[in-house]
């Protein structure tokens, strides 16, 4: 198998598409085509591991790389401590038919560590089989998760180094401190006087300076990026869709074969792109409902054809989807526009220059046969949030409530009450004054530390504190660079050159 440019050329590997990221036309890598996997197959993965599924699942798509490559692979970013439980992504019941997938058992709390746990490996594996002897440097800008979960899946890992900017003053309490602890030698975290598009202009603005890849390649360093338009960061999300059907069938959920809803909170579309991935490879899947909070633009796309980002831009209480640009919705329309990349081109210029584009409506009549969408704002979020506690005890983070909220809106106006799974994206304890918020008014959390929150959340529901969250109260500082955000470049080989 090779994969293509969404955008119409490259033909490369596997690994030279993870190791590249992005493609030279500005689209993004897809598979040349979608393997396969029969149900029998897919019933065997019943009796397997996580760790067992996820090698068959990456083979059928990193042919280049070993089957003992990617065992090796997948052993070594699941194993405990890192992830706390054994399942990687437990799934959990609730009532009605509703299941919830937990991704959030790894380092950092959040469903990005599932990919940035692996990704690092693939990454290295890409560096060897494509003669790339210099270190890779990742560089990523982030404004909270995707930064902690990078750092934490690229330490110590051979070969690699990874540094993170962030906005100084642009992230919580609890994120700031995640990555200003984090170990490892090959890991560096500076702050950025300004806001997150400094910083991510900032890291941009590196990645098409020649003169910058001069200097790195000058110091044995290849500049490379983590963020989630990587093939190698949606594949391994494959997987849990996978492992969480697998699991259904084994409790005696659904028959083999029955079809199953998912419901995903959605920003850059990666996660619910993976899902539909796994429908395509051939898993039993009835509809892919989106959940958007109240920056609703992809809702919108699913409801009439037309993507439109000239809209106002809300901060939310589930700050990993207030997007407006999602990124890997990309890759669903290359499909959607039966594999003619001009014409997805053609889509993009006219997102660029006049901030729309409409698909038709006999596209999006195909594409409304597998996907549903809804949105949330924050006031029914938090009602969300509380509701589903009081009626099942479960405790749910915003993100994952926001995708609760559209589902029960979903079985109310469509009557398909068919067995669903909802994708938990986060602990709640990442949000912990928003959570305790919700269930006991705003009052309750004003003033108090986020710590103070996560100990009255656990006081008044009895949900265990994850060691992650405690442990930052003791753990020593070990990043404090701050720069300019005209001085990034500096910043990043002063870094560099100490280490
Ligand atoms: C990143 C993130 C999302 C959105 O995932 P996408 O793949 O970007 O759609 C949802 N919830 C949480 C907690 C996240 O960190």
């Amino acid at each position: 198998m090779s994969f293509f440019s969404t955008r119409g050329g490259a033909c490369v590997t596997a690994s030279q598409a993870v190791l590249w990221g992005l493609a030279k036309d500005g689209g993004l890598y897809v598979p040349s085509m979608f393997p396969q996997l029969p149900q029998d197959k897919i019933a065997a993965f019943c009796q397997m591991s996580y760790q067992q599924v996820a090698e068959r699942v990456l083979r059928c798509f990193l042919e280049d790389y070993t089957i003992s490559e990617i065992e090796e692979a997948v052993t070594a970013a699941y194993a405990a401590p890192a992830f706390d439980d054994p399942a990687i992504a437990p799934l959990q019941k609730l009532e009605g038919g509703i299941h919830v997938l937990e991704l959030f058992h790894g380092p950092t709390l959040a469903f990005k560590d599932i990919a940035l746990k692996l990704l690092p490996y693939l990454v290295k594996l890409a560096a060897e089989k494509n003669d790339e002897h210099r270190e890779v440097s990742i560089l990523v800008a982030t404004s909270g998760d995707t930064g902690k979960a990078a750092l934490e899946g690229f330490k110590d890992v051979p070969g690699t180094s990874c540094t993170v900017y962030y906005p100084e003053n642009g992230v919580s309490d609890m994120q700031r401190l995640q990555m200003v602890t984090t170990e490892g030698a090959n890991t560096h975290v500076i702050g950025v006087r300004g806001n997150f598009d400094d910083a991510q202009t900032g890291v941009k603005r590196l990645f098409s300076d020649p003169a910058f890849y001069e200097k790195m390649d000058g110091m044995g360093k290849l500049p490379s990026s983590a963020n989630s338009i990587n093939f190698g960061r949606l594949v391994p999300q494959v997987v849990y869709y996978f492992t969480a059907y697998a699991q259904l069938v084994s409790s005696g959920a659904v028959r083999m074969g029955q079809p199953v809803n998912f419901v995903v909170p959605t920003g850059n579309f990666g996660d619910i792109l993976a899902g539909y991935y796994a429908k395509r490879m051939g898993l039993p899947v009835g509809k892919l409902i989106c959940a958007s909070n109240r920056n609703n633009v992809l809702s919108d796309f699913f409801t009439d054809g037309v993507y439109y980002t000239h809209r106002t831009f809300f901060t939310t209480m589930s700050p990993s989807m207030d997007i407006l640009i999602s990124s890997n919705l990309e890759r669903l329309l290359y499909e959607s526009a039966d594999r003619d990349g001009r014409l997805v081109k053609s889509w993009m210029e006219l997102l660029k220059d006049c901030g729309s584009f409409s698909i038709g409506a006999q596209r999006l009549s195909e594409l409304q046969k597998t996907f549903a969408a809804g949105f949330a704002d924050d006031q029914m979020t938090a009602d969300e949030i509380r509701r589903v506690y009081e009626l099942t005890g479960y405790l749910m983070d915003p993100h994952t409530a926001v995708a609760s909220h559209v589902l029960a809106e979903y079985r109310e106006s469509t009557g398909d009450h068919t067995t669903a799974v909802i994708i938990a994206t986060a602990s709640p304890y990442k949000f912990a004054s928003d959570v305790l918020a919700s269930l006991l008014g705003p009052a309750l959390s004003e003033g108090l530390s986020p710590f103070d929150c996560a100990d009255r959340l656990h006081a008044h529901t009895g949900v265990p504190i994850p060691r992650q969250i405690s442990e930052l109260k003791t753990l020593p500082v070990r990043h404090t660079a701050v720069c300019d955000k005209g001085d990034m470049e500096a910043a990043l080989l002063h870094e560099l050159g100490q280490a």
